[in-house]
């Protein structure tokens, strides 16, 4: 397997068919990591429709073949089952790493089902590969890293130049600690083995192809609301979120990897709403008779988050297009047509 996907740097990449070379972006040879994943699969689709050539690595631990189901056939898409804690040889250009458990089900609500710090060894031996696999094909590399990275912030909104307020012995570190020691790798081989790399903060995004059950609040709620249950509300509900909407993340991302700039940058939706006005917007689009119950919070919730996304605009010239209510509409409809049928 390893030969099969061991070309060399001939450009041809994929299927052997030299790809053609668009006007303003040469086509490439793209490898994402968790591109299985609902974040990664829409990535994936911008960079075929682009003219890449597209290799997704995943283990489908949190990602489905569904989502990536549409480019099956496509000579210029490859999918291989594979684990990132594991080494792998292919030729390629760009990196995006996604590759992450990223569901906060497996961390948060079902502690005992998860091997013991998984999320940590993904994140740390599986950032190392990928950062080993960039260093030894000159590729660029891009880590999806995370808002979690400032914890329970003090400072409000976060700038990137903000270290963070992380637990490193709470519930949620392994996620937490895991994304700020892949931040560490990827600057150490940046600057230790001169790879070329990018550095995404992203804060809370949804969409269509979101896990339904992996408990994150947009997805309960509106699976909530679909299934007539009432909206489980963690704490009192007066804890704030900013959430972007999946396709601004992915223009942000793209924009990031062709950029100039390192980063870290926060890509995210400066919009803040309190989890109780989430369910207000979650009512108001889906059913008015929609209720909610309170539930007891986890530990190390953070009280706010809110990203400062000057960096971004002023050195990517990017910033985001949908709103929480232009969104959540397009969501619904894929939650109705996946839960109802
Ligand atoms: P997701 O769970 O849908 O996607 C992650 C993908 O990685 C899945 O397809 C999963 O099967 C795959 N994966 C997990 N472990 C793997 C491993 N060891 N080897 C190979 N594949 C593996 O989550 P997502 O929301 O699409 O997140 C994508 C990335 O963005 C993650 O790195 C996540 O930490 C980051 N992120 C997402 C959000 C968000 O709100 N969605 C916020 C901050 C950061
Ligand atoms: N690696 C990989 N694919 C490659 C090159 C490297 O998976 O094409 C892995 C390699 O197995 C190692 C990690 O990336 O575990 C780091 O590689 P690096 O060359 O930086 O370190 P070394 O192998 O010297 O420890
Ligand atoms: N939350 C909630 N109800 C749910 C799921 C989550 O009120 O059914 C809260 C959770 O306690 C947190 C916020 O919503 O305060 C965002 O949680 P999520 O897991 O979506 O993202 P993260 O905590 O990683 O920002």
């Amino acid at each position: 397997f390893l030969a099969r996907n061991n070309r060399g740097g001939d450009g041809s990449g994929v299927g052997g068919r030299r790809m053609p070379v668009g006007l303003r972006n040469p086509a490439k040879r793209v490898l994402v990591t968790g591109g299985a994943g609902f974040v990664g699969s829409h990535l994936v689709d911008k960079l075929i429709e682009r003219g890449d050539t597209v290799i997704v690595v995943d283990n489908f631990f949190t990602g489905r073949k569904e989502n990536v189901l549409h480019h099956l056939g496509n000579p210029r898409f490859e999918l291989i089952r594979h684990d990132v804690v594991e080494p792998i040889l292919v030729e390629v250009d760009q990196i995006y790493h996604l590759a992450c458990p990223a569901s906060p089900v497996h961390y948060k609500h079902n502690p005992i089902k998860t091997i013991i710090s998984f999320d940590f060894k993904t994140n740390v031996m599986g950032t190392l590969n990928m950062l080993g696999l960039a260093k030894r094909t000159g590729a660029r590399f891009l880590l999806t890293s995370t808002s979690e990275v400032y914890g329970d912030p003090l400072e409000h909104p976060q700038k990137e130049t903000y270290w963070g307020n992380v637990n490193p012995i709470g519930v949620r570190s392994c996620y937490d600690e895991g994304k700020r020691t892949a931040e560490t790798l990827t600057m150490d081989y940046h600057r230790g083995a001169g790879v070329q790399v990018r550095i995404a903060r992203i804060f809370n995004t949804y969409g269509p192809r979101m896990c339904i059950d992996d408990g994150r609040v947009v997805s309960n709620f509106i699976a909530q609301a679909i299934r007539k249950e009432p909206m489980t509300v963690y704490g009192d509900g007066k804890q704030t979120r900013s959430f972007q909407y999946v396709s601004d993340l992915v223009a942000g991302l793209m924009a990031l990897m062709e950029g100039d700039h390192i980063g870290p940058f926060n890509l995210g939706n400066p919009g803040e709403f309190t989890m109780l006005e989430l369910a207000e917007v979650v009512k108001e689009t889906i059913d008015p008779r929609a209720t909610v119950i309170f539930k007891p919070n986890t530990a190390d919730d953070p009280h706010k988050r809110k990203p400062d996304i000057s960096r971004a605009k002023q050195l990517l010239n990017w910033e985001p297009k949908i709103s929480l209510r232009e969104g959540l509409p397009m969501m619904i409809d894929d939650f109705r047509r996946r839960i109802l049928h």
